[in-house]
């Protein structure tokens, strides 16, 4: 994900530069399993102070279902939108002051929107960053749809069949408040969090 943007940089205010993307993502970040190429379009827009990335890109990440646990394929896309600023001026090859930086104190300070002394962008650690920003806080299979989880209804009414299990519903449970200690009461819940899964 890196981008020589010598020739830009030579350029004028306003040049622009389009790139269609279809990446390998596999050492992007070793605690996220990518399960296909990053693939979309980034346009790099030369301004006063450096170069502008704007584009939409998506991939699929591997995640776990937050109700059953099996591993499930959480498609991610998300917005890109970064200034980057070069740490050397492309024609004489100088240190540029940070002075010399029109932008945000932020941009200023974050090490991924340096362009290098060879003139290389690398888009990398902002797209990383960008793809856990984009994961759901609550991955789920919910394939039908809103509400269940498939998986664990499917499993639930498995053991119910090979087992005979008889799965005890709400209507099973005794209501009498006092009689339920209050360290069982977040298994009660569960279990009726389960049965709810199965109707
Ligand atoms: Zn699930």
């Amino acid at each position: 994900m890196q981008f020589n943007v010598a020739q830009l940089l030579k350029e004028p205010t306003g040049a622009t530069r389009r790139y269609e993307l279809n990446e390998a993502t596999a050492n992007l970040d070793e605690e996220l399993k990518f399960l296909g190429p990053l693939v979309g379009n980034v346009q790099l827009l030369r301004t006063n102070s450096g170069v502008l990335v704007t584009g939409v890109l998506s991939t699929v990440v591997q995640a776990t279902c937050n109700r059953c646990l099996e591993p499930i394929a959480v498609p991610v896309r998300f917005e890109v939108e970064e200034s980057f600023r070069p740490l050397t001026e492309v024609f004489t090859g100088r240190y540029l002051r940070p002075d010399e930086f029109e932008g945000s104190e932020a941009d200023l300070e974050d090490a991924a929107l340096l362009i290098n002394e060879q003139h290389i962008l690398d888009l990398s650690e902002v797209v990383r960053q960008l793809v856990w920003t984009a994961l759901p806080m609550y991955p789920g299979c919910n394939w039908a749809g809103s509400g269940q989880c498939p998986n664990l209804a499917r499993r639930l009414a498995e053991i119910g069949e090979l087992e005979d299990v008889e799965l005890y519903s709400d209507a099973d449970v005794r209501h009498d408040e006092a009689a339920i200690d209050p360290r069982w009461a977040a298994l009660l819940k569960f279990r009726s969090d389960e049965d709810s899964a199965l109707s």
